[in-house]
């Protein structure tokens, strides 16, 4: 399992829930309804990009860790 850094856009999280519906062992809401990657290692890398995909406002962003490559959303050629 690749090491991930996942980061919440809150600015533009809308609160829906999603991703914790999908990975509670990674992402949880946090005082203001805005959701936050709390545990990274939480969750299969499978469960953690469905997660990210099933965000309605692509606030998550994924990266892989030790090769700096981003895996969600798709980067822009
Ligand atoms: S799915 Fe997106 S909008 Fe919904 S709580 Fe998670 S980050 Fe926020």
């Amino acid at each position: 399992m690749a090491k991930l850094n996942i980061t919440v856009n809150k600015a533009r999280c809308v609160g829906s829930g999603d991703c914790v519906e999908t990975a509670p062992g990674v992402f949880q809401m946090d005082g203001d309804e805005k959701s936050e990657a709390y545990n990274p290692a939480g969750a299969a890398d499978n469960v953690i990009l469905a997660a990210a995909r099933a965000c309605p406002v692509k606030a998550i962003t994924v990266v892989d860790a030790d090769s700096g490559t981003q895996l969600f959303p798709a980067p822009k050629k």
